[in-house]
């Protein structure tokens, strides 16, 4: 099911990496997300999806909204 590449932001390198070890979790805000580790760096990343695709297939170029989202951070609130 993780068999396809999934992108995902590298906190550390500041840009998309392949994530690796993706898997899906629910947030406690009840939000889906992927959690994994950049295939590059090893630091962990983490994904938010909409509950509607809540598939593995993820769009790898988050294409720009035409609404206005004000909560959008692609990185995890992780020290
Ligand atoms: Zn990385």
């Amino acid at each position: 099911m993780t068999d396809e590449i999934i992108m995902g932001y590298c906190m550390k390198e500041k840009t998309q990496k392949p994530m690796k070890d993706a898997k899906q979790v629910t947030l406690k805000n009840g939000k889906m997300a992927l959690q994994g580790v950049c295939s590059s760096c090893g630091t962990k990343m983490t994904k938010f999806i909409s509950a509607k695709k809540a598939a593995p297939a993820v769009d790898a170029a988050p294409a720009p909204a035409p609404t206005p989202t004000s909560t959008d951070p692609s990185a995890p609130s992780e020290p």
